[in-house]
């Protein structure tokens, strides 16, 4: 199999093209990351170097299968990797035209999260920092214009592949990205709570802004609703949500899928007043995007009612919580938060 260049770090490149000079390896760099999708567009190489890296290499090692898009301008391509795994990304668009790419970090997910649909299909494999940033250029062809923030947020835990993804976050956030260069606090990595991997980030960075898909403060219901947070109990996380803050000095979003008549409990809002005090968060309630099929110990989930929502808000609000109710973006193609993975040829 040729070895694939997009999403390879200028330092790889320059390595891989000696004794070509470094010259050669900037321009090839311009090149895949301005989404050149073949050799010959390269004409700013002679022919015959197109030719010869053509016999050694291939642009990108995925490829997009399908491509669906919302009415809301969301775009949600499905990618082929060379194995034969299959994984999503998404382009979120906003009321004011601003993109959000979504990108994933693992084929399944081994976190078994009830409410997401990634998390019924079981865990197939870490994906390596070459298939997340191929996974961004994807999604900036999409695009068609810039693309102003990343959220890692798509399929799997990323905090459970901390090498792969530190190093695609360096790709964005670094500087031979040119004027593609992400700002460190526009890129945001969201994770179910992974102790040890908020504590990494907190020594470690990359300095970007962490999310914590919390749910509910409340630790048994917790313990039911995201089968794998047992190893990782709430005062622990809460204890590196901390250290995260003093380190980073960045405020944390708290993120909660509200579930119809489970975690929109009184104890829920109780819970959540204790657990945020002492720290700089943003907590957004996010109403479940339905998965069919998805059950909470035997029943159906359902998605919370408007009233349900609102009244949840309010009541925090009352407490001082800093709290917003996040728009459902992507729903009309299986794109929103918790969805990834739903078309049925989908496979992992
Ligand atoms: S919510 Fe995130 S961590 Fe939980 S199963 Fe889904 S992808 Fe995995």
């Amino acid at each position: 199999m040729k070895q694939s260049l997009a999403g390879l770090s200028l330092a790889e490149l320059t390595e891989l093209l000696k004794p070509l000079p470094v010259f050669r390896a900037r321009q090839l760099f311009r090149h895949l990351c301005c989404g050149t999708r073949s050799f010959a567009e390269m004409t700013d190489f002679s022919l015959s170097l197109r030719e010869s890296m053509e016999r050694r290499f291939s642009l990108y090692s995925s490829e997009v299968a399908q491509r669906f898009v919302d009415r809301d301008g969301s775009v949600k391509l499905q990618i082929d990797l060379s194995d034969g795994a299959r994984i999503e990304a998404v382009l979120l668009s906003d009321e004011n035209g601003r993109k959000t790419a979504c990108l994933s970090t693992q084929a399944g997910c081994p976190m078994g999260c009830v409410f997401c649909k990634t998390g019924s299909l079981g865990f197939n494999r870490n994906l390596t920092s070459a298939e997340m940033t191929e996974q961004f250029l994807h999604l900036q062809a999409a695009a068609g214009s810039r693309i102003n923030n990343v959220v890692v947020m798509g399929m799997g835990e990323p905090l459970l592949n901390m090498t792969e993804l530190r190093k695609t976050l360096l790709f964005l956030t670094g500087q031979d990205f040119g004027s593609r260069q992400f700002s460190k606090r526009k890129v945001t990595v969201s994770t179910c709570g992974i102790v040890a991997g908020i504590r990494e980030l907190a020594e470690n960075g990359p300095d970007v802004r962490i999310a914590l898909s919390l749910t509910t403060a409340d630790e048994d219901l917790r313990g039911r609703l995201m089968k794998a947070s047992a190893a990782n109990p709430l005062s622990a996380l809460r204890n590196a949500l901390l250290s995260y803050q003093q380190r980073r000095k960045r405020r944390i979003t708290l993120e909660a899928v509200l579930l119809g008549g489970v975690n929109t409990r009184q104890k829920d809002v109780d819970a959540l007043t204790v657990f945020v005090q002492g720290l700089d968060v943003a907590v957004n309630l996010i109403p479940w995007n339905p998965v069919v099929g998805a059950l909470f110990e035997g029943a159906p989930l359902r998605q919370p009612s408007r009233a349900e929502t609102d009244g949840f808000a309010e009541r925090l609000r009352k407490q001082k919580v800093n709290v917003t109710v996040r728009l459902k973006r992507g729903r009309g193609i299986a794109g929103a938060c918790g969805q990834l993975g739903r078309l049925s040829d989908t496979r992992v």
